[in-house]
């Protein structure tokens, strides 16, 4: 008999019928023998939803207000799903992030969680409950609401995992593992039995979204294992662990890619010594998060500064340059909100060198022009234009040898919804 965490996302919960099915396999577990407790996002799209309609009634909603909101999400879903399982003869008990012991620090909409205390959840599965737990939130030292950042029901999970020292933390999604890439960007995309922490979290940090990458900073700090699987069927996922024997051989484990980035330029900048901190101190001082940052060549004393960041840090970006720019006596800013990183990710890159020279030879006889690149010994990034990415993607997967004979049947999506796909982050 095991102790096993169940995740749901917003797809597995998306309808009443979804939310029946997952109570059944729920109950299909607990009749294997396992203890189980689940935990659930929010329904379908509900959070962007509820995000749409804070925009409606204030442009700039305070990020308290905010978590409050948002977190009535989840509480829908966990509360229906304990219904769902009663229903079906068994017996369930909801429990809110606060109710599940989840204590987080006080940063509104992404907050780090601080402590986990077990006990109720514990408790409930003593008696014979299947515990439901809402992903996504938890409480601060004052008693406020807080969540954990998008996809933050991961994190919920792994953490639910540590809390109870569960056997495994199996994460249900709508794709049956973690793939070598997007399946539903890169079709031939492999499905991969086993993923080291680091790979996974640098895949995740590069944007693929199957596992949120603060769930799996936690999973490799705590060590809890996580089985990535689908929801619609029992074929074994994707094991996420340390000390995975395959992982050495590969250089690289997987492409990843992320549109939920924009490029500034800061065009005309006078090439003299302290410019670049001035820039950066004052966007760091504004919570800018800069990624990929490059100093063009200067030409008769004046160059070009290009970096990336989150698309939701845009508007700070833009107002700690209006004030900048005139102080450095630059000349002007450039936006470019239409790119894409996408990332080669293996630990083996380490030991293997010319990994950036097939990757931008194979991009250039695709005719993908490469705006900026940075590298870490486990990563070679590239921004490209948003609408090349999908093809990026699916040539330096051809090109590294990553391709299955296996195509991904299930649901491929159309140019336009493959575009919606990467644009969710933004
Ligand atoms: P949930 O809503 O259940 O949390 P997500 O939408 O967050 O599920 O994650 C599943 C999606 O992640 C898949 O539909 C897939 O398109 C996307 N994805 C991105 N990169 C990968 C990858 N490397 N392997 C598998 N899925 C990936
Ligand atoms: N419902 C939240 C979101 O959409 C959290 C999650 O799904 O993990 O981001
Ligand atoms: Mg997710």
């Amino acid at each position: 008999m095991s102790l096993i965490v169940c995740k749901f996302g917003g797809t597995s919960v998306a309808s009443p019928e979804r939310i029946r099915n997952v109570a059944k396999r729920l109950i299909r577990r607990k009749q294997e023998g396992h203890q189980v407790v689940a935990v659930v996002s929010a329904m379908g799209k509900t959070t962007d939803e509820l995000v749409g309609l804070a925009a409606a009634v204030n442009p700039n909603p305070p990020t308290r207000e905010m978590d409050r909101l948002l977190s009535t999400g989840e509480q829908v879903s966990m509360s229906l799903l304990a219904m769902a399982i009663e229903a079906r003869g068994y017996s369930a008990m909801s429990f809110t992030g606060r109710q599940a012991g989840i204590v987080t620090d006080n940063t509104h909409n992404k907050a780090k969680i601080v402590s986990v205390d077990s006990k109720r959840i514990l408790d409930a599965l003593d008696a014979g409950y299947i515990p439901v737990v809402a992903g996504f939130q938890g409480i601060d030292a004052n008693g406020d609401i807080t969540t954990l950042g998008r996809g933050g029901s991961d994190t919920t999970a792994v953490a639910v995992a540590w809390g109870i020292n569960a056997d495994v933390c199996e994460i249900y999604s709508d794709v049956d593992g973690v793939y070598s890439a997007d399946p539903r960007v890169c079709p031939h995309a492999r499905k991969l039995d086993e993923i080291s922490y680091d790979d996974m979290l640098e895949m995740s940090a590069a944007g693929s979204g199957v596992l949120q990458m603060r769930a799996v900073e936690f999973a490799r700090k705590f060590n809890v294992v996580i089985h990535s699987r689908s929801a619609f069927s029992d074929a074994e996922g994707t094991y996420v662990k340390e000390g995975c024997d395959m992982m050495e051989e590969a250089v690289i484990t997987g492409i990843a890619h992320d549109t939920s980035e924009v490029k500034v330029t800061v065009r005309g900048v006078p090439d003299a010594t302290g410019v670049a901190a001035k820039v950066f101190s004052a966007l760091a001082g504004n919570a800018v998060n800069t990624d990929m940052i490059i100093q063009n060549i200067s030409d008769e004393g004046f160059t070009d500064i290009s970096f990336t960041c989150p698309a939701g840090d845009l508007a700070r970006a833009k107002e700690t340059l209006s004030r900048v720019v005139p102080e450095i006596k630059a000349r002007e800013v450039d936006i470019d909100e239409s790119i894409a990183k996408v990332s080669l990710v293996g630990t083996g890159m380490k030991s293997t060198p010319g990994v950036a020279a097939r990757a931008f030879t194979t991009l250039g006889e695709a005719g993908i022009n490469i705006l900026a690149i940075s590298t870490s010994p486990i990563r070679l990034s590239v921004v490209v234009d948003a609408g090349q990415a999908a093809e990026a993607v699916r040539q330096l997967h051809t090109a590294f040898g990553l391709d299955s004979e296996d195509v991904f049947e299930e649901t491929q999506l159309s140019a336009e919804e493959i575009a919606a796909k990467m644009n969710k982050g933004r």
